[in-house]
């Protein structure tokens, strides 16, 4: 049934039941609506499409591992309560804690976002997805995959600066109580992976290495510019099968065209560390990927001591791709005009539940203007950093609902701007880079408006001149 703000609904929470009023709609996905709860600003309820036996068998799971203290709260929304309805206490959902905060694909689109925070971001998220991994001595119920795990599902949690994973319900999930052992498989996949290619989600058990690969795409995807599996498909091609063509067949795009595009290098961008483990997670045999603990570990080493500051404008890097500043220097191979923070090009969300369109027409452009601005306020006044014209750059912002079906309709990337990167997000992504784009139209509106005056101003002065002149001859003849 379709649910809607002030319906009523029962939480059942550690042998209590409680009457729980729906408030305000917060976000769809993962096969369900989420609603804010009247009277509580912490608590949210998750309401499924459809509450088949399997659903509900994996929420019970899930409940069951939190109250065992088997999850750590910190590392994802774990269901708190079974929301039940009907006269036969049917499962329709579940309550869990609301997280304040935004999504990493919104981080990764904000070109506001620096270096050393999307490292951070990055750190984070790798740390999450290994706890939940466990360890060799975890047992195999205690492991969980991830499956849908995309920069969407991630939250960059305000109150703790860490990320925690959304859409838990969407997790495969193994159990063996009651001597019965139950797999619960990942129920919805935005991004292939290798394992995943030409197979029907659900009907199968991932193994951690799909989330290793699906972390370095998403490790890339905060650092880089882009999407590393961007092509240009073919004319008459289904991107989403091209795109599972690139991943099936462990091929680099990025890495292979990024200088006929005008990107830099991803070692020039992360640093030979992280470069080469993206290179192996993307195109090495598939048993010898790295491992989601091993990019934790490489991304603390940037953390802690592969960040450099810029003490002229601020701007972040790392100092194990290169010497100086990016967005100062003139020479550097990132060029004056385009930084990577500036050149950032993202594509819109994947189509529901499927991979990722990477047409043209869905690629997204976040305007180079502000952050030029921020990165260079002294030299972009002196002409040093041109702002991409905003007929190019500007994005005309998508209806949230609107955005999980359809890419976002945008005007194609002209000139100024490198090819189009593809890749997923977040319907609040979008809606934030739409925010940044009407921003940025006000802005050239204002500059336009500035120069109209000086221009009314300068002929103004001409025709006083002329004047004078006229007058000044007639004294003197
Ligand atoms: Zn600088």
């Amino acid at each position: 049934m379709g649910w809607s703000k002030g319906d009523k609904v029962v939480e059942l929470r550690q042998g209590r039941r409680r009457e729980l009023v729906l408030g305000e709609s917060l976000a769809f996905g993962g096969a369900g609506e989420v609603f804010g709860v009247e009277g509580s600003g912490s608590v949210c309820v998750k309401l499924m499409d459809a509450p088949t036996a399997s659903r509900q068998g994996k929420i019970c799971e899930l409940l069951a591992k939190h109250e065992q203290g088997r999850v750590r709260d910190s590392d994802a929304t774990w269901p708190r309560g079974l929301v039940v309805s009907g006269p036969d206490d049917a499962v329709v959902g579940y309550t869990m804690d609301r997280v304040r905060g935004r999504s990493l694909s919104e981080v990764a689109a904000d070109p506001s976002a620096d270096f050393a925070q999307r490292t951070r971001c990055a750190l984070s998220l790798c740390q999450v997805v290994s706890r939940l991994h466990g360890t060799q001595h975890t047992s195999v119920e205690d492991r969980m995959v991830v499956g849908d795990l995309d920069l969407a599902n991630a939250m960059l949690d305000s109150r703790t600066g860490q990320v925690k994973l959304i859409d838990t319900d969407g997790m495969q999930v193994v159990s063996t109580a009651g001597g019965r052992r139950l797999a619960y498989p990942t129920s919805e996949l935005r991004t292939c992976s290798p394992e995943t290619v030409g197979k029907r989600t659900g009907t199968y058990l991932l193994t951690s290495r799909h989330d290793w690969f699906l972390v370095a795409i998403c490790v890339s995807r905060l650092l880089m510019p882009g999407d590393p599996l961007y092509r240009e498909p073919a004319p008459g091609t289904d991107p989403r099968e091209d795109r599972e063509r690139v991943v099936g067949e462990r091929l680099y795009p990025y890495e292979e065209h990024c200088a006929e595009w005008g990107l830099p290098a991803p070692r020039q961008v992360m640093g030979a560390e992280l470069a080469d483990l993206l290179r192996q997670s993307l195109t090495a045999p598939w048993d010898q990927i790295p491992s989601t603990t091993v990019y934790a570990e490489a991304l603390g080493r940037l953390a802690t001591k592969g960040v450099r500051t810029c003490p002229t404008c601020g701007g972040t890097w790392s100092a194990g791709a290169l010497e100086a500043c990016p967005y100062c220097s003139a020479t550097h191979p990132f060029g004056t005009t385009a930084s990577w923070a500036t050149t950032r090009v993202l594509a819109a969300p994947a189509a529901a539940g499927g991979v990722v369109p990477a047409t043209a027409a869905a690629t997204r452009v976040v305007p180079a203007t502000a952050a030029a601005t921020r990165l260079r306020p002294a030299t972009a006044a002196a002409g040093g950093v041109v702002p991409a014209p905003v007929a190019a750059t500007r994005v005309r912002p998508v209806p949230a609902t609107a955005t999980r079906l359809r890419p976002a309709p945008v005007t194609a990337p002209r000139a100024a701007t490198p090819p189009a990167q593809g890749l997923g997000g977040a319907a609040a992504a979008v809606a934030a880079t739409g925010d940044k784009d009407a921003n940025a139209a006000k802005a050239a509106d204002r500059r336009r408006l500035v120069d109209l005056v000086a221009l009314v101003a300068l002929i103004a002065c001409v025709a006083l001149l002329a004047v004078c002149a006229v007058w000044v001859r007639g004294r003197i003849w």
